[in-house]
């Protein structure tokens, strides 16, 4: 099918190459040619940050995905670091690491799970690194004794960086930009963002605004003047949102929705109610479908895709409704209260209670309660423990203490990262008489190094993105825990950290009972280990928990929670008995 855009004056194709079944390379009687488009579309939010524009970014790429259309995401974010590598994760929680090493926001790790979308360095800009990009040009005598300016040098660089991800392969670009409508900061990508229609065309890019309706108590209604005026802020800016998507604990009866459309000049049907979900984030993309937000895209450009494929999505969230069993895993971390800082740990714990059935309790324990109150007192009814992985020597006793625990109690265990390193200095500790081991990140003197700086890292100063990232290959020996729970024997992992365990300790760590079950491909760096004699003790160097999504709960969450279902049912059993 073929159609002709009245607003750009130009042929295009309003269904994708690949849902029209076969390549349709006639050109049009008038000669012109037929467009392959990308569109674009651009996420925004108003009035309140943590309105939740990473889950909908997300889930309108899932349903755009689900009716057979090939999509993009990506985040603008406005602060200056270069990328959030350096910040702590009480400020901006966990730091999202992507297959080629990027270290990125964690809205990306919400696009992985809900899409199958490549992300990569492209998918995260920051201002930071949009401003180093302009000044390298600079001195580059790249602008030829121009003066460089916000507008439009700045905003060049950015309509640059999403209009590189237009390809003849995407059929959508979605394009998160990070904060609220009205901040100083977002002002040079809200400019862009209102640039690129007239390039691009404006019937190929569509606005997208999230804003939040609350509810007064007091005057016991819903209030649409925060949205209005968000939206006037925009309008301000030269953007007209195309749909409103309105954040609210109730529903919005048909006279809000009026009211809104009427303010904000928005059709009735783009004004989509957005509830607070109780249950669980995977419902999201559910019920903006009941609200029809992908077939507004689709009307918005001219598309036709059939009906979308949620078999898969649905059947999770049944087994999320109805789970047969119960565990709880205790999380023991140095930022244990700040979910965020753990968010995708939290994810692939609920991803592996999918996989099995079962209902995943995760409580937080801070390292250093452990320190204080014992892990003896804080741990006992968990069946499982998880540590994750982390930098800094606070609360790293505390871990030890924890993995000491699991280890003589039998209690499943998954170490990652340094709750992998962790777990080393507790056998040799324990099992290895290797008295005061540790890891020379915390205690440079230590007579048992079994922890150390890589060899890439020695004379490594600078703290931004010099670490071991991204995927790597690793290894896995034949008959170990994670060789069945992978049931491959060649895996890809990401990967974040300075430290490694220390080969000149290998020997004398088997023989104490460690499996090393997995490493690089040469044998030189250790990224598994187990043991045997224990019903689930795995501990990675890397970084599984990006990987895991909810409808392919990664093997070794799954392992864990397989485990814990079963120690749960055995101590079930005892106390029963
Ligand atoms: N601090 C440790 C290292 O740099 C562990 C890092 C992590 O857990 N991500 O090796």
């Amino acid at each position: 099918m073929r159609g002709f855009d009245r607003v750009g004056m130009r042929w295009f194709n309003p269904v994708p190459e690949r849902l029209r079944g076969g390549r349709q390379d006639e050109t049009p009687a008038d000669g012109k040619e037929l467009a392959s488009v990308t569109r674009h579309i651009f996420v925004t939010g108003g009035v309140v940050s943590s309105l939740g524009k990473g889950l909908t970014s997300a889930s309108i790429g899932m349903l755009l995905e689900a009716r057979g259309l090939r999509v993009k995401m990506q985040k603008l974010d406005p602060y200056i670091n270069v990328d959030p590598g350096t910040m702590s994760p009480y400020q901006h929680g966990e730091v999202y690491v992507l297959d080629d090493g990027s270290e990125t926001d964690l809205d990306l790790g919400h696009y992985e799970r809900f899409t199958s979308t490549k992300l990569t360095r492209e998918s995260n800009y920051t201002t930071g690194q949009i401003y180093l990009s302009v000044i390298n040009k600079e001195r580059r005598g790249e602008f030829l004794g121009k003066t460089v300016q916000v507008i439009p040098h700045i905003t060049n660089e950015i309509k640059e960086m999403v209009k590189n991800l237009a390809d003849s392969a995407t059929d959508v670009v979605i394009t998160e930009i990070g904060g609220t409508v009205g901040d100083i900061e977002s002002l040079p990508f809200l400019e862009a963002i209102r640039q690129i229609p007239l390039e691009v065309g404006r019937e190929n890019c569509m606005f997208i605004h999230l804003t939040l309706v609350p509810y007064l108590k007091a005057a016991g209604e819903l209030k649409t003047k925060p949205t209005q005026h968000s939206v006037g802020i925009l309008r301000q800016i030269g953007i007209q949102p195309d749909v409103l998507v309105c954040r609210t604990e109730r529903a919005l009866d048909v006279s809000d929705r009026e009211k809104i459309a009427l303010f904000c000049n928005v059709p009735l049907d783009a004004v989509i109610e957005e509830r607070d979900k109780d249950f669980s984030i995977y419902e999201v993309p559910l019920s903006l479908q009941s609200n029809k937000i992908d077939d507004l895209v689709l009307k918005r450009f001219g598309m036709q895709a059939g009906p979308a494929d949620l078999d898969d999505w649905h059947d999770l969230l049944h087994r999320l409704r109805n789970p047969e069993h119960e565990v709880s895993i205790a999380l023991v971390g140095k930022y244990a209260e700040h979910r965020d800082a753990y968010k995708s740990i939290y994810e692939a714990l609920d991803h592996g209670g999918i996989a099995h059935k079962t209902q995943v309790r995760v409580q937080p324990i801070k390292s250093e309660d452990i320190e204080r109150e014992g892990a003896e007192r804080l741990l006992a009814g968990f069946d499982g423990l998880i540590v994750p992985g982390g930098f800094g020597e606070r609360g790293v006793e505390g871990k030890v203490e924890a993995i000491t625990f699991a280890r003589e109690r039998r209690l499943p265990f998954l170490g990652i990262c340094l709750g992998m390193q962790c777990a080393v200095i507790d056998v040799a500790r324990k099992c290895a008489g290797l008295a005061g081991a540790h890891s020379t990140e915390f205690a440079k003197n230590t007579p048992h190094p079994v922890i150390c700086l890589m060899d890439e890292q020695q004379g490594v100063v600078e703290k931004g993105g010099t670490m071991r990232l991204g995927a790597q290959p690793c290894v896995l020996g034949e008959g170990t825990r994670a060789a069945a729970a992978y049931g491959a024997t060649q895996i890809s992992e990401r990967h974040r950290h300075r430290y490694e365990f220390n080969p000149k300790y290998r020997g004398q760590l088997e023989q104490a009972g460690l499996v090393i079950a997995g490493t690089s491909p040469d044998g030189s760096l250790v990224e598994i280990v187990e043991l045997a004699d224990h019903p689930w003790f795995v501990a990675v160097q890397f970084h599984p928990e990006f990987k895991s999504k909810p409808t392919a709960a990664h093997p070794l969450f799954a392992g864990l929670v397989a485990a814990a279902v079963e120690r749960h049912a055995g101590s079930a059993w005892v106390t029963e008995a």
